[in-house]
C-alpha cells in the first residue's frame, strides 16, 4: 500500500514537472517570437528631483503583450529569459527602442535621458559594452544620455567580470546606477570600488517610510552613505506624500512612484511632461525654443 502511495506520488510530480517543462518550452519559444513580431513594448515611469519636482528623465520598463496570455509584467518572464539566454536579445531590443525613441525627443527639443535596466547576463558578455556603443551610435544618442541599472546581485554574481563591464561602460561616459539597494549581499568595501553614479533605494524600505522606525534608520544611512560616497541617491516606489516629505527632509535627490506617476507609454509620459515638468510661470526646465 505504503509503496503505490509513494509511486503515485512520483506519478503526480513527473507529471506536474512535465507541465513545467512544457510550460517552460512554449514560455520559450513564445519569446523568441516576441521579439521579432512585436509583442515587447516599453513604458516610461518619470524619475523627478525631489526638491522642485523637476523631471528630466525616466526609467524604460519592459512589457509583453501575449497573444494568449495578455499583459506579462517583466518579473514574469525576465527571470525566465535570463535562464534560458534569450534575455540577450530582449536587453538589445530594449536599447535599440528606447534609445530611438529618446533620439526622437531630443530632437523636438526634449532634454531627456532615460534609466535601461539591465541584467546579470548582459553584464556577464564581454562585448556588452561594445552592444552598447553600437545601441548608442545607431541612435544618434550621447552616452551621458543613458544610465544603466544593474542590481547588487547582478553584480555579485561574478563581480570581477561585472566591474570590467561597468569600467568600459563608464569610459565610454555611460551613466550607471545600482538598483534594488539594499535587498542584496554585496558587501560596501566592493561597492566602493565600482564606477557607479547613482544608487536606488529598493522600495521595500521606502513604502513603510511614514510608519516604521527601522526603515526610516535604513533609509536615512543609506542616503548619508551614498551622499559620502558621491552617489546621488533616488527613491523608488513612492506612494504617499508622507514618504515623499520625509524622503525631501533627508535630502534624498530624485524619486519615482505612482504619487507622481505610473509608467506611461510614450505619448502619455511627453503628455505628462507638459502637464508636470513646468509649474506655471517657474521657467523650470523650459524647452530651448520656448514651446
Ligand atoms: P525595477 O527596475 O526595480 O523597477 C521598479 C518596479 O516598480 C517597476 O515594476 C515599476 O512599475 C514598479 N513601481 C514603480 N513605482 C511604484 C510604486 O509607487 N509602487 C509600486 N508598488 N510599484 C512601483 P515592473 O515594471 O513590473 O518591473 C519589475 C522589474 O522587472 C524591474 O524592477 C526590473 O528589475 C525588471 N525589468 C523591467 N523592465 C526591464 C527591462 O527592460 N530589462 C530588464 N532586464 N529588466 C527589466
Ligand atoms: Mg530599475
Ligand atoms: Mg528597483
Ligand atoms: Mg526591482
Amino acid at each position: 500500500h505504503e509503496a503505490k502511495q509513494g509511486n503515485r506520488g512520483l506519478l503526480v510530480f513527473e507529471a506536474a514537472m512535465e507541465r513545467h517543462v512544457e510550460h517552460g518550452l512554449t514560455l520559450l519559444s513564445d519569446l523568441r517570437r516576441a521579439a521579432d513580431q512585436h509583442e515587447f513594448f516599453l513604458l516610461y515611469q518619470p524619475k523627478l528631483r525631489l526638491s522642485d519636482g523637476h523631471c528630466d528623465a525616466a526609467e524604460v520598463l519592459i512589457r509583453w503583450r501575449h497573444p494568449q496570455r495578455g499583459i506579462v509584467p517583466p518579473d514574469r518572464f525576465i527571470p525566465f529569459a535570463e535562464q534560458t539566454g534569450a534575455i540577450k536579445a530582449i536587453t538589445l531590443w530594449v536599447l535599440q527602442h528606447a534609445l530611438n525613441q529618446l533620439a526622437s525627443w531630443q530632437q523636438l527639443g526634449w532634454q531627456l535621458s532615460l534609466n535601461i535596466n539591465v541584467s546579470t547576463r548582459d553584464l556577464g558578455q564581454p562585448d556588452f559594452p561594445a552592444l552598447v556603443d553600437n545601441a548608442l551610435r545607431r541612435a544618434g544618442v550621447a552616452a551621458a544620455s543613458l544610465c544603466l541599472e544593474v542590481t547588487e546581485s547582478a553584480i555579485m554574481d561574478d563581480p570581477a567580470q561585472a566591474l570590467r563591464c561597468l569600467q568600459a561602460l563608464n569610459e565610454m561616459g555611460v551613466r550607471l546606477s545600482i538598483d534594488d539597494f539594499g535587498t542584496g549581499y554585496s558587501s560596501l568595501a566592493y561597492l566602493k570600488k565600482l564606477p557607479v553614479q547613482e544608487l536606488k533605494i529598493d522600495r521595500s524600505f521606502v513604502s513603510g517610510l511614514d510608519r516604521d522606525e527601522a526603515d526610516v534608520t535604513i533609509v536615512r544611512s543609506t542616503i548619508d552613505l551614498a551622499h559620502h560616497m558621491g552617489l546621488a541617491v533616488v527613491a523608488e516606489g513612492i506612494e504617499t506624500e508622507a514618504v515623499s516629505q520625509r524622503l525631501r527632509s533627508f535630502g534624498c535627490d530624485q524619486a519615482q512612484g505612482y504619487l507622481y506617476s505610473r509608467p506611461l507609454p510614450a505619448m502619455e509620459f511627453i503628455a505628462w511632461l507638459k502637464q508636470h515638468r513646468f509649474p506655471a510661470g517657474s521657467g523650470i526646465g523650459a524647452k530651448p525654443d520656448g514651446r
